[in-house]
């Protein structure tokens, strides 16, 4: 049996840093990934729909991951590695249905002009937010980067405390659990800062109405102005590549085919894993799962290896709402609609909606299992930042639909759609994307007539893809406050150690949750690089 130090079970963005990590670290690791391909959810594939149009199959916006610690640690190497980062002045703006449009830049004065013109007074509205919000921004990052059930999680509460008093930090902690709604009506005048905003909080696996899902608005509305939105020059494949060439060129292993379908218990500790064709590999140090909680405490342990609370935990783990992908080749890029088609044919990531209502309406629609009648559209397009994303003068968009039901389909919104026993199949899966194009052939004038071909995935296909989407849940686990933060991904078993010794938890279902940000990768190589407890005081001593 071979035995490293470490073996991940999974390939995601979080194993794979951490790996690459620790591999730098000196430690000898081992990556196995049931997929053909590592990478997780993100995949990039060549000819998905046509012959030299490159596709990101799931994950396709790389801001969480160039804010990153992992990156800042790693990025020296990647950089050599020929992991090329290209961006924008202008990440984001929704197209509404009657041809206007609101745009986020990454300039504070353009976000006062553009939010002006919208409402006068809602350019200064943004700049408040932003600057209120950068007076404590790092204590938001912190909370979104920290092992919050650890002395550093208390220590970020203590500096919080210092920093604000007992009043402030009560406040502080209250416009936290603000509901989107909440604060972008108290926030901003006009409705079109309101469709703006209200569709990212999407992007975190929340919807408008629900606690906290107006503090994560701020954190991104303040993260795209800073960041933009990075992707990376001919796909993420080229970050997949390069992290598991830095885990192999130190002596490592990143196998595919590879099933994990047991995790070795002996004396409460994990000693390695078995795999679905009986190979056994051996773990001297740590044994690392990228999987949800139900896989974890379910499938990969056995009965007796975890308390009887724990493993009924997990069993109520929620999974949130399903995601539906839409490829589309198209052979000229698009004309939008509009006074504002210029910049929206540059924008990466625009939504179309109705407004902050039609995005609430949505979610509450997919909520109580329907096909929602006007989905939110985020339409992606990574050709405005990449040009090699397809044939010269040729064009890709990725389309994601956040607004879908968690299991069965029990009926259609619209009232239009037959939608069967309520699974996703090619019928009900095509009939969907062909009402969803529909729609956004209304922005885009000449979508159906440049349109070479399209690849629609369904929340089945997506968990067919990759296990951890369960439902299609692109998030990991419902983002729901009672399972975030501090509760992610079980009140009785809190961020990453596990009540097996040596056995970590990371990846999506845990915190910080969903995203290419690798931060629950990171905080876990930072635990096992820790140096003993005496090696730190000692360090402490003066003169040393
Ligand atoms: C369609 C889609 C679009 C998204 N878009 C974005 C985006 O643009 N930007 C962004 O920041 N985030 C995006 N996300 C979210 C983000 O991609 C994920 O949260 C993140 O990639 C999850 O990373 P992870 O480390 O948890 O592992 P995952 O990417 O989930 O990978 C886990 C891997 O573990 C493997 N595995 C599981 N069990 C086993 C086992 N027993 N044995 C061996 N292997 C196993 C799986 O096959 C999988 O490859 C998107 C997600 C999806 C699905």
């Amino acid at each position: 049996m071979a035995t490293h130090d470490a073996v991940f079970v999974g390939a995601g963005i979080n194993s794979l840093a951490a790996a690459a990590l620790l591999a730098r670290a000196g430690w000898d690791v081992c990556v196995l990934e049931r997929e053909e391909v590592a990478g997780g959810c993100i995949r990039t594939v060549e000819g998905l729909t046509a012959p030299g149009f490159t596709h990101e199959l799931m994950a396709a916006w790389h801001p969480l991951f160039t804010g990153s610690a992992a990156y800042a640690e790693l990025r020296d190497e990647l950089d050599r590695r020929g992991v090329e980062y290209l961006n924008t002045d202008l990440p984001t703006g929704t197209a509404f249905p009657d041809g206007s449009a609101c745009f986020v830049w990454t300039s504070t004065e353009q976000n006062v002009r553009e939010l002006d013109a919208h409402s006068p007074g809602d350019g200064a509205a943004w700049q408040a937010m932003f600057e209120t919000f950068m007076a404590n921004a790092d204590l938001a990052f912190e909370l979104l980067s920290t092992e919050l059930w650890s002395a550093s999680g208390l220590g970020l509460a203590q500096r919080a405390l210092r920093r604000l008093g007992r009043r402030g930090l009560l406040e502080l902690t209250g416009r936290t659990l603000v509901t989107c709604r909440d604060w972008l009506t108290d926030t901003f005048r006009s409705q079109a800062a309101h469709g703006l905003l209200a569709p990212w909080v999407l992007h975190t696996g929340l919807g408008p109405d629900q606690a906290t899902s107006g503090f994560m608005t701020q954190v991104i509305a303040a993260a795209l102005q800073l960041g933009g939105m990075p992707v990376p020059l001919g796909g993420g494949v080229r970050l997949v590549e390069a992290l598991c060439g830095i885990v192999r060129d130190a002596g490592g292993e990143v196998r595919t085919g590879a099933d994990v379908e047991r995790i070795l218990v002996a004396d409460g500790r994990a000693t390695g894993v078995r795999l679905a064709d009986g190979e056994t590999v051996g773990a001297a140090r740590a044994v690392v799962a990228s999987t949800t909680p139900t896989a974890l405490y379910w499938k990969l342990l056995g009965e007796g290896d975890v308390p009887a609370r724990v493993r009924e935990a997990a069993r109520r783990f929620r999974y949130g709402r399903g995601e539906m992908q839409i490829h589309v080749a198209l052979d000229a890029p698009p004309r939008w609609r509009g006074s504002r088609a210029a910049e929206l044919a540059r924008t990466p990531v625009v939504h179309v909606t109705p407004g902050l209502d039609g995005v609430s309406r949505a979610v509450n629609e997919a909520e109580r299992g329907l096909l929602p009648a006007e989905a939110t559209i985020v339409c992606g397009q990574p050709c405005a930042l990449d040009p090699t994303r397809a044939p010269e003068g040729k064009w890709v968009i990725w389309i994601q639909l956040q607004e879908l039901p968690a299991g069965q389909v029990k009926g259609d919104a619209a009232g239009e759609l037959d939608v069967g026993d309520g699974r996703w199949t090619e019928e009900l899966r095509e009939a969907y994307a062909d009402r969803i194009v529909a729609r956004l052939g209304e922005s885009i004038e000449n979508l159906a007539e440049e349109t070479i071909a399209r690849v629609v995935l369904s929340p089945a296909d997506l968990e067919r893809e990759n296990v951890n989407l369960v439902g299609g849940d692109i998030y990991g686990g419902s983002c729901a406050l009672d399972q975030n933060l501090l509760w992610r991904p079980l009140a009785q078993a809190p961020g990453h150690r596990t009540p097996v010794d040596g056995l970590w938890h990371i990846g999506a279902s845990t915190h910080p949750g969903p995203g290419l940000g690798a931060g629950s990768g990171y905080l876990v190589y930072r635990e096992l690089t820790r140096p003993p407890l005496a090696r730190r005081l000692l360090a402490r001593l003066p003169g040393r």
